[in-house]
């Protein structure tokens, strides 16, 4: 009797590596527990946010417009591109897949830094194109003159992740100038600006003027951070019209639910009040990360909304005693804690617990 055999997927589908979640935190009695493990927004949506969803709701029964129009013509107003220039998806992770399948043939190199986000080496798997990584600067930073030279004949797409998840710092616009004029221009350049609102820095990027001024660069942003809607999954591209067009035509027909463009197209609406928010929780992260200074550590430079222990073999030991705390941290082992910038109160027991790791 033969062995049953199920059917195999293709030979690179077993080497795409497990996207590991932020954990919910661990329920301790009498103590609030605090979620700072996956650079969530701790705002919740705004009202006339839930309200425009809500209404969403009652057509669920139907499709949703599958063109995002009112999402698309509201981003475009808002950024002033056109919007044969936009690609919306659902979240920005989307975009990831949806650039490699259009870029990428099997093989093709991918170019990016590490440690950064983790769906790179997941999405650059799955699209049968193959991953390289550059070592991060110490501090945290990109070495983007090491990226440059990492580009060979095979590369499609190289990728810059600013403000870096999860180290946090931000590369500086002239730094970014200078790499572009080292990236061929049948290469894309992928901005991965999912931090954005959050940078406050001298010469920051300009994302807009950068991809005017480059035909081959591609802006990627979300709803997921600045915005509090990482739930609704929603996310855009910006990039030229033949790249935008081609992100468009590989998505996923009818993606982006109604109640997500709903949603996002609210929350645009809401812009002011919903960057007010974003600057009470930049107070926070420069708060946390002076009190972090003055306590000794060394943290990368957080320009996102989340700070970095590079800890090493101790990582474990200080993601359990922050989980002890009430506070659930993202460990990424052997190397180091990512925590999200949260509620004031979760802040205060992220600087108790660190100040004391120290001193223990
Ligand atoms: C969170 C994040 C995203 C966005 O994810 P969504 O799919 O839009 O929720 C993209 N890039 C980086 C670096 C991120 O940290």
């Amino acid at each position: 009797m033969s062995t049953p055999t199920t059917p195999r997927p293709r030979a690179h589908i077993g080497d795409i590596p497990a996207y590991v979640p932020g954990k919910p935190p661990t329920p301790r009695p009498g103590l609030t527990a605090y979620k700072l493990s996956s650079n969530e927004n701790p705002y919740p949506p705004l009202p006339g946010v839930v309200e425009a969803a809500t209404r969403a709701v009652e057509v669920m029964n139907r499709y949703p417009d599958m063109g995002s129009r009112a999402l698309y013509e509201a981003l475009a107003e808002r950024l002033g591109v056109p919007v044969e220039d936009l690609a919306a998806a659902t979240g920005s992770v989307a975009l990831i897949y949806q650039l490699l399948q259009a870029f990428c043939e099997p093989g093709d190199e991918v170019v990016y830094a590490w440690r950064s986000f983790e769906a790179y080496p997941i999405a650059v798997t799955a699209a049968g194109a193959r991953s390289v990584q550059v070592p991060l600067r110490a501090d945290g930073r990109h070495d983007l003159d090491a990226m440059a030279e990492a580009i060979t004949e095979r590369t499609r797409v190289v990728m810059v992740c600013t403000p870096n998840n999860p180290t946090g710092p931000a590369v500086s616009q002239a730094e970014l100038d200078a790499f572009l004029a080292r990236v061929p221009e049948h290469v894309v350049a992928v901005v991965d600006e999912a931090y954005l609102e959050f940078v406050r820095m001298d010469d920051a990027v300009d994302g807009l003027a950068t991809y005017r001024a480059h035909p081959n660069v591609v802006l990627f942003r979300t709803f997921s951070k600045a915005y509090g809607l990482a739930g609704f999954r929603v996310g855009y591209a910006v990039a030229q019209p033949e790249v935008a067009g081609a992100l468009r035509a590989v998505s996923l027909p009818f993606g982006v639910s109604a109640v997500a463009q709903a949603a996002a197209v609210a929350s645009l609406e809401a812009g002011e009040e919903l960057l007010a928010r974003v600057d009470a929780l930049v107070v926070e992260r420069d708060r946390v990360e002076a009190g972090l200074r003055a306590a000794g550590w060394e943290v990368p430079d957080a320009q996102g909304n989340f700070v970095w222990f590079a800890l090493g073999e101790r990582t474990a030991e200080f993601a359990a005693a922050c989980d002890e705390a009430g506070i659930v941290v993202r460990p990424f082992a052997g190397e180091g804690c990512r925590v999200s910038i949260g509620e004031v109160e979760a802040n205060d027991r992220l600087l108790e617990v660190a100040r004391s790791f120290l001193g223990g």
